[in-house]
């Protein structure tokens, strides 16, 4: 059964499909503010100066060039032309970095070899430089074929790192099958609408799964952990599993989401990597970060409003 805020984020990201509200988020000054807490700027410079100012906190970060869903090759050349700007960046400013790609982006629904010859590219040049890749994981459709190119490619180069989403009933499966190959893995709890066939739908449920694989996770030598939530049961959770890591792991959460907290994770001494997402296209990722809680909602409501 659905619970309460399941048929929020439902029906939030049903709505926010539509045109009409793309464009009173994406041409009204109130939506471009919104955006600008979640999302570090439109260009490669102001997403370095975010990077550059968590860094000096001690902060390491996850740079995403925002966009998915590439439908043709030429699109899918100028996401990998922008990594690339991007991973030599990080390493011109000698930051504390990496780079989360989406192989939709990449162009794996182009075909899948434009994504592979890209994901190889970037696993190289991230190599190039001391950093690593990691491979977001979009909607259910595309779990296996993300999989699959994620471990050949890290087979081959080493470096990469994979999502797994805990909402997904085959995530028991797939965390087994990526833990041997020794890259990090970041768990998190799933964004996307998935049907009951694919995903559990209630909340309480999603927690069930994740502390499964976190305690999957955590036991496991071979592989590193990346905790990517902001849920602070779940969070201490980790924090009483951490002590047989000896270090090794890390948490991960997104720009702009409790500061507060990012802060209480470094103070206690652990590692953090906040996600830093930037570029012109981020009104599907805004609309996943409005569906997760009502009060961002709230907020561009009442700025239209004027109250
Ligand atoms: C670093 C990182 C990378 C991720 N990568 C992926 C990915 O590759 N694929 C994927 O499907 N999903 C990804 N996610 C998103 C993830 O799946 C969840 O949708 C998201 O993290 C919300 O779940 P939560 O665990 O934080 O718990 P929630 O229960 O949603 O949130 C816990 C608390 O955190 C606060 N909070 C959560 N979200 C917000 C928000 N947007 N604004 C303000 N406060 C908020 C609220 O106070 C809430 O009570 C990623 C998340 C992180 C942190």
């Amino acid at each position: 059964m659905l619970d309460l805020s399941s048929l929020y984020r439902r029906g939030m990201l049903g709505i926010t499909e539509r045109a009409w509200v793309n464009r009173l988020f994406t041409q009204h000054p109130v939506g471009r503010r919104l955006a600008t807490r979640f999302v570090a700027g439109e260009g490669l410079d102001d997403a370095i100066a975010v990077a550059s100012a968590l860094n000096r906190r001690g902060i390491s970060v996850s740079m995403d060039h925002l966009g998915e869903h590439v439908h043709d090759a030429g699109t899918a050349a100028e996401a990998l032309a922008d990594y690339m700007a991007c991973l030599d960046q990080i390493e011109a400013g000698h930051l504390d970095g990496n780079v989360s790609v989406k192989l939709t982006q990449l162009g794996l629904a182009v075909d899948p070899s434009i994504a592979r010859d890209a994901l190889e590219k970037l696993a190289k040049r991230a190599a190039g430089s001391g950093t690593t890749v990691t491979v977001d994981m979009e909607e259910s459709m595309w779990t296996e074929a993300t999989i699959e190119l994620y471990e050949d490619v890290q087979q081959r180069f080493g470096n990469l790192g994979i999502a797994l989403q805990a909402y997904l009933h085959r995530t028991v499966d797939d965390l087994v099958r990526v833990m041997p190959l020794g890259g990090h893995v970041r768990l998190c709890k799933g964004a996307y609408v998935e049907p009951p066939e694919v995903a559990v739908q209630e909340k309480g449920q999603v927690v069930i799964q994740f502390r499964r694989l976190l305690a999957m996770l955590m036991a496991e030598p071979a592989t590193y952990p990346a905790i990517a939530t902001h849920d602070d049961e779940l969070i201490r959770d980790t924090y009483a599993r951490a002590r047989v890591r000896d270090g090794s792991f890390e948490f991960q959460m997104l720009y702009g989401v409790r500061p507060a907290l990012q802060q209480e994770i470094i103070e206690r001494g652990h590692r953090l990597r906040v996600y830093v997402p930037y570029g012109s296209q981020w009104y599907p990722y805004l609309t996943r970060r409005m569906a997760e809680r009502p009060a961002n909602l709230a907020l561009f409501l009442r700025a239209v409003v004027g109250k």
